[in-house]
């Protein structure tokens, strides 16, 4: 297979983990007989430092003549001061997602029990590990329903208007990637919103349950309000299998998943929508669930291992190599287990760098 692939490493510790992570990508698929073509570009603070754009046009068309797009992290203290819409996650990231109408966010989260000291829940809460997915809609919602402004009010105060819109058939399709994840794993799926509050909770809820009960009856449906999700998440996190809900209550769960399973350092994601590729496979952002990490950037301190795993994503959901994502995800396991550490998941052991902990999974690869 002929895979074109652009490359947006972005910000801080973005080009150091892209640069751990890309050797790996590169020695599975020439071990697999598969041809790699990758360019670089810049994106977020990148873009506006050297297009004046965080998205520049440059970049753009390179993703649309690519496959999928294997994106580092946008932003830092460096762009603060600019206007809100003008900041570079905002201003790149959100429009990547637009423009290729990725709707869908899939996070797999992870905890193997050889980590279970990297999370802050008391091991004996958490015996085998952790292993669930949340998927999260991702261009709809509070962060794009419009009125969406900040106006002086007559009276001198000021007003400031976020706005929630969902419609069923923005529901209806995150609903589908949702079964497909449960079907493809233990069939049990949970459905999160704030229904006791929110018209759109309460259409998703009435979409959901539906839709559920026409097309999936093999799936468990359950439902839980975010703030109970929140609660259960530290309390018994490993009871979830795949969570699903709309685009900001699955931000702020993602990140809280992240954290139970340790560390954002070892998070990928998938960014899907239903635009196929050259392969007929469906056109895909992989990225780590994290940020830049601006606060350890320039230190060969990050953990490359989200990078590497979005890398595997990428290969399984964008082409169907599905044995080679899984050479790539044994290796990061067999790193762990070999007590190999980053920083972040270290706690006071002994720790590697964001090179020797790529080279460590390199060496790894079966
Ligand atoms: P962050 O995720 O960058 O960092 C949060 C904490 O996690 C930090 O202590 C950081 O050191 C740590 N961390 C994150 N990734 C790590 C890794 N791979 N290895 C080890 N430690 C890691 O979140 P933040 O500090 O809130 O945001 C920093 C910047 O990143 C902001 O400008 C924000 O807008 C941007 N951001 C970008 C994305 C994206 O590009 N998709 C996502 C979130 C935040």
């Amino acid at each position: 297979m002929q895979l074109k692939i652009a490359i947006l490493p972005g910000d801080y510790i973005g080009p150091e983990v892209m640069a751990a992570a890309l050797p790996i990508l590169e020695a599975v698929l020439a071990k697999g007989g598969h041809s790699l073509e990758y360019s670089f570009h810049d994106i977020g603070g990148a873009g506006i430092d050297n297009h004046g754009k965080a998205l520049p046009d440059s970049t753009l068309a390179a993703c649309q003549a690519a496959d999928a797009i294997l994106f580092g992290s946008v932003g830092g203290p460096k762009w603060e001061k600019l206007p809100p819409a003008a900041q570079p996650e905002r201003a790149s990231l959100l429009p990547l997602r637009k423009h290729f109408k990725l709707f869908a966010n899939v996070r797999p989260g992870f905890l193997p029990p050889a980590l279970m000291d990297a999370s802050p829940i008391r091991p004996d809460r958490i015996p085998n590990g952790i292993d669930m997915v949340c998927i999260r809609e991702l261009t709809g919602g509070l962060y794009f329903g419009q009125p969406k402004q900040t106006s002086a009010l007559d009276d001198g105060d000021v007003e400031a208007v976020d706005t929630m819109v969902y419609r069923k058939s923005e529901i209806l399709r995150i609903a589908d990637v949702a079964i497909a994840t449960a079907r493809a794993r233990g069939k049990r799926l949970l459905s999160v919103d704030k229904a006791n509050v929110l018209e759109c909770s309460v259409l998703w809820r009435k979409t959901v349950s539906e839709h559920v009960a026409a097309t999936a009856p093999d799936i468990a449906l359950s439902h839980m309000y975010v703030d109970n999700a929140a609660m259960q998440l530290v309390r018994d996190p490993a009871a979830f299998d795949v969570i699903f809900t709309e685009n900001m209550f699955g931000d702020i769960l993602s990140d809280e998943m992240a954290v139970v399973c340790g560390s954002l350092g070892m998070l990928s994601s998938a960014s899907l929508g239903d635009i196929t590729n050259r392969h007929g496979q469906p056109f895909g952002l992989y990225e780590p669930a994290g940020g830049s990490a601006p606060d350890i950037a320039g230190q060969n301190k990050a953990n490359p291992c989200a990078q590497i795993l979005s890398a595997a994503l990428m290969l399984r959901h964008s082409f169907g190599l599905n044995a080679e994502a899984d050479t790539i995800d044994a290796a990061v396991k067999k790193t762990i287990a070999d007590g190999i550490r980053t920083g972040d998941i270290a706690f006071g052991g002994a720790s590697v760098g964001t090179k020797e902990m790529g080279a460590a999974v390199l060496e790894r690869l079966a």
